[in-house]
């Protein structure tokens, strides 16, 4: 039987009563759409991070397009981000009409290399758009002096974050706006797609319910365009109640995955197997463990013979895509960036994924780099 990176199916079984409840109660609620589990939802959002606000929407691109156009983010505008992330957050930007600049990453932990952001802020700079990828947070501290310093918003895509710490604050709590995604894999994920954007800022909020409602402030009345049909849906917001209330047990089961991985496979540093850090502040979430070997390509490879399916996120750099050729960078304009590209590689990971899979997955990529 194939070990995959991440599937759902035992948990669906482990929750599977409170999950068909879910599904029950909104079919039985009378309301189908922005009804009651909608709104609950997004109270309960808030409140977990400690903020005021939450607007529901239907993916985590659209959390970060609409989030960033209720920032007043638009075309002319300039967004400072990463090229390793996943595509959805540079086609988010580009959907708002704005520009994507990237900045390149750091060697020990792959997140935004926020020592450079300064020198990428020109007068068209409107936004700071900091990934916490994998799991972890970016340096919040030196991002906020910047954007204090030159007038510049900032919007944190937390889809691979929720939960996680950085000094003490949570992942979402740290900017104007914060994009979540609920997709499937996520440390909260819904049966299908969903996003939210939190905010402590009410006119930040009401300009995201415009966005997502055609541009409507009552009902059948638009103020406003350009806007989108961007709703949360009402089974998966159900569904992402229940889940909310079991996040902080998922996160204690990834973190209890990744301790076994170092247990087990710490001592292969000497054959250049590079483990995932986590940052002094930082309490990682683990979405994915992304581990690093110069012979990744080999290594996958030599994994097919246990039945162990990886992952890469990313193979692809976004600048070095053909779909975003018309950003213009060249390759070799984000060295770090594309060199960790092709070292990078994630073990299977999810909260519910067995003990005895675990210890399959130690045992095979110890004898495959022993072997190597
Ligand atoms: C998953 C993800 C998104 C997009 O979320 P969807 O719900 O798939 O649209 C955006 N940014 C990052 C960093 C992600 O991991």
């Amino acid at each position: 039987m194939t070990t995959y990176v991440w599937d759902y199916l035992p948990e669906y079984e482990a929750e599977r009563a409170d999950l068909l409840d879910a599904v029950e109660t909104v079919f039985r609620s009378g309301k189908l759409v922005l009804g009651p589990s909608v709104s609950a939802f997004e109270q309960e959002f808030a409140a977990y991070h400690g903020r005021s606000l939450c607007t529901g929407v239907d993916n985590g691109t659209n959390a970060v397009k609409l989030g960033l156009e209720a920032l007043g983010v638009g075309a002319g505008d300039e967004v400072i981000t990463v090229s390793n992330t996943a595509a959805p957050t540079v086609v988010a930007i580009v959907g708002t009409g704005a520009t994507p600049v990237f900045v390149d990453i750091r060697e020990q932990d792959y997140l935004m290399d926020v020592d450079q952001v300064a020198a990428a802020i020109t007068p068209r700079t409107k936004a700071l758009l900091p990934v916490h990828l994998y799991g972890q947070c970016v340096d919040m501290a030196p991002l906020r002096e910047l954007a204090a310093q030159h007038g510049l918003a900032i919007l944190e895509d937390c889809a691979q974050a929720h939960g996680a710490r950085h000094h003490g604050e949570l992942a979402g709590t740290m900017s104007d706006a914060a994009a979540f995604s609920f997709y499937p894999t996520k440390v909260l994920g819904a049966y299908g797609d969903g996003g939210a954007v939190l905010t402590a800022d009410a006119a930040i909020d009401e300009q995201m319910r415009r966005l997502r409602y055609y541009g409507m402030e009552k009902t059948y009345y638009v103020v406003q365009t350009p806007a989108h049909n961007a709703r949360l849906d009402e089974i998966q917001a159900e569904i992402l109640r229940r889940k909310l209330g079991r996040l902080d047990e998922y996160i204690a089961g990834r973190r209890a995955v990744a301790r076994r991985y170092e247990e087990g496979l710490g001592e292969l540093a000497e054959r250049g197997l590079v483990l995932p850090s986590t940052n002094p502040g930082n309490e990682h979430v683990y979405y994915v463990y992304v581990v690093r070997h110069p012979e990744r390509d080999r290594i996958i490879e030599a994994l097919k013979q246990y039945d162990i399916s990886l992952n890469i996120s990313y193979p692809w750099p976004v600048h070095t895509m053909s779909g975003f050729a018309h950003l213009g960078y060249a390759k070799g304009s984000l060295p770090v960036t594309e060199r960790l590209a092709e070292q990078i590689f994630s073990l299977p990971m999810y909260p519910a994924l067995p003990e005895d899979l675990q210890d399959k997955v130690i045992s095979a990529v110890r004898e495959v780099l022993l072997a190597l």
